[in-house]
């Protein structure tokens, strides 16, 4: 994984300067904030980077869990750096956003459920002032896209408008209402219509203002993250596309909120938006090594000799039929239907191994020979077949560790080869990943004008790598992914951009990729245990004069040696 740490920097220097632009454009009298959700990316040097990259615009940190609370709590530098404090909570981490808010940081808890409100009052000490709060409402504005489910009604997440009506009554009760300072809202990640992104800030601006007139001093409007990434070549109609850039976005929100705000004669709130996918997904690059070209359909090799069969005169006339066809449509059916006569001969033996060896490789002859023709005729089966006949390219990676959304949502991130790019790629290919699992693969790939099953790709030359770059994996990707066959985390690489390097970069730093001894100890597996258990097995072998002791010495030396090797395919570079 290659990080190019200035991309964070410039992301968050865009954000802010389209907010910046949207408020000068509209006249707006209010400020923009950011905080960066750190669920995206809570790689410790990703958050110090973003970190220093936002301190000229007083960029905040989000957190959703205690862990992550834990995290980010030592780093509010400044009383002005804000802490906004998302997802259910318990009561220890509620003490631990007071212990912030004691040391003077600016902590806003986000009450998400009721008992989270009665649990920061009654978990304040007697003698401390009552602790500002913020609020996360749920909309009936849905997202569309992808994560639609996280707003909406039907949300897991935040308070109805009911219950936000009892909390209020209950705050103004307990003369607290005047802690009130945050009213949240969020529809999802990448929203995938800025029409959606501007009625959801219409619909919490009015909230908002309803707050205001009740005399709750609400600072700030957060409208939670959700801006999109052009991952689809910039089609918006594609599953995952958006239809907006990053200044149409900051202008909806600003223009609605400022629109409903004049109306309901309140003062403009501070919009706060807890952009992560915009800001971190640009950053890093998965590069993964192509390590091994399955074409299908290759023919027997020619030692075997197959019997004449009536199926080979079948496919002969199919053959010339195609040759000459205007109209393909009916062929792949055809091809199918005997595919299987040639299963069920071989089943009753009425095929041989040689024969159905050869019918295989003439079958696959007959699809490319339709795509072809597809292909010469504009024909959509072309469009059909590509999956059909592309090769599989066995890929040094684990799509469930690294691609997690791929698999998970069918999320498509752009892939290309990052060499060889002045050679035209005459190979079509769909990637497969090392794990034992049919679902550790990609076969999906964006194109400008959709999807397609198969990627163009060079054929692999001996003794050459050839590697393939998996674009705008910044977000999420390496931190969701899961241990799946025990791959383990991958190495990785910060690179910065420095003029005066002659190479015009220079790499900050290289952590290592998990070694088998890390990822076994997740699992409960520990050297000690499994050198013994290898141990008896080997003194076993030698007792019984199977083997001799000195060879019973390397056997084990190599399997102790085995506990620092890299989780994927990795010839030459143990870690360490
Ligand atoms: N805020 C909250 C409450 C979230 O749940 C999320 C993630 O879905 C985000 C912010 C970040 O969203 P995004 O990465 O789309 O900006």
């Amino acid at each position: 994984l290659v990080r190019f740490q200035d991309l964070l920097h410039t992301r968050v220097e865009r954000l802010h300067e389209a907010f910046r632009r949207a408020i000068d454009a509209a006249g707006y009298r209010g400020q923009y904030r950011g905080v960066f959700p750190v669920k995206v990316n809570q790689l410790r040097e990703v958050v110090e980077e973003v970190i220093e990259a936002g301190q000229p615009f007083g960029y905040g940190l989000e957190c959703g869990s205690k862990a992550e609370l834990v995290a980010t709590l030592p780093y509010l530098s400044s009383p002005d750096m804000l802490l906004v404090c998302n997802g259910y909570k318990d009561g220890d981490m509620i003490r631990l956003m007071l212990a912030g808010q004691r040391l003077g940081r600016s902590v806003v808890p986000v009450i998400e459920r009721r008992e989270e409100f009665d649990l920061l009052r009654s978990l304040r000490p007697d003698d401390a002032p009552a602790a500002a709060f913020g609020v996360r409402v749920r909309l009936s504005t849905n997202g569309a896209g992808l994560w639609a489910e996280s707003g909406g009604e039907g949300s897991k997440f935040g308070l109805s408008l009911a219950e936000l009506l009892a909390l209020v009554e209950e705050a103004e009760a307990a003369r607290e209402a005047v802690q009130f300072r945050l009213l949240h809202f969020h529809l999802g990640s990448q929203l995938a219509s800025v029409h959606n992104v501007r009625q959801a800030a219409y619909e919490g601006a009015r909230v908002y203002a309803w707050l205001r007139k009740r005399g709750m001093p609400v600072e700030f409007l957060d409208v939670g993250g959700g801006l999109g990434v052009t991952y689809e070549a910039g089609n918006a109609d594609a599953r995952g596309g958006i239809d907006y850039t990053l200044g149409q976005y900051a202008s909806a929100i600003v223009e609605a909120v400022g629109e409903v705000c004049d109306e309901e004669g309140v003062p403009h709130p501070t919009i706060l938006s807890e952009s992560g996918r915009a800001v971190a997904a640009y950053h890093s690059v998965l590069v993964v090594e192509a390590i091994d070209r399955r074409e299908k359909g290759l023919p027997p090799s020619g030692a075997f000799q197959a019997a004449p069969h009536p199926l080979f005169g079948t496919f002969d006339r199919l053959e010339a039929q195609i040759e000459s066809a205007t109209a393909l449509d009916a062929f792949p059916d055809e091809i199918e239907v005997l595919r299987g006569e040639v299963t069920s001969l071989f089943r009753a033996a009425r095929l041989s191994v040689e024969q159905k060896a050869l019918a295989e490789h003439r079958l696959w002859a007959l699809t490319r020979a339709t795509h072809r023709r597809a292909l010469a005729l504009g024909s959509p089966v072309a469009g059909q077949l590509d999956k059909q006949i592309a090769d599989h390219y066995l890929c040094d990676f684990s799509v469930f560790r690294s691609m997690v959304d791929h698999w998970a949502i069918g999320q498509r991130f752009p892939i290309a080869p990052i060499h060889r790019l002045d050679e035209e790629p005459t190979c079509r290919g769909t990637l497969v990943d090392l794990t034992c699992d049919s679902d550790g693969k990609v076969a999906d790939f964006i194109s400008p004008t959709g999807s397609k099953h198969a990627l163009e790709l060079h054929a692999l030359r001996a003794g050459e790598p050839y590697y393939l770059g998996v674009f705008l994996m910044g977000a999420y990707q390496d931190i969701m992914g899961d241990m799946h066959n025990l791959f383990g985390r991958v190495t990785e690489a910060h690179v910065y951009v420095d003029d005066e390097e002659e190479s015009g970069f220079y790499i900050e730093k290289v952590i290592d990729g998990q070694s088998i001894e890390e990822i076994l100890g997740l699992v409960q597996y520990f050297p000690n245990d499994l050198e013994r258990r290898m141990d008896k097995i080997v003194r076993g072998e030698v007792r019984s004069g199977r083997l001799r002791p000195r060879e019973g010495v390397q056997l084990l030396d190599l399997y102790r040696g085995a506990f620092r090797y890299y989780t994927y395919l990795d010839n030459e570079q143990e870690i360490r």
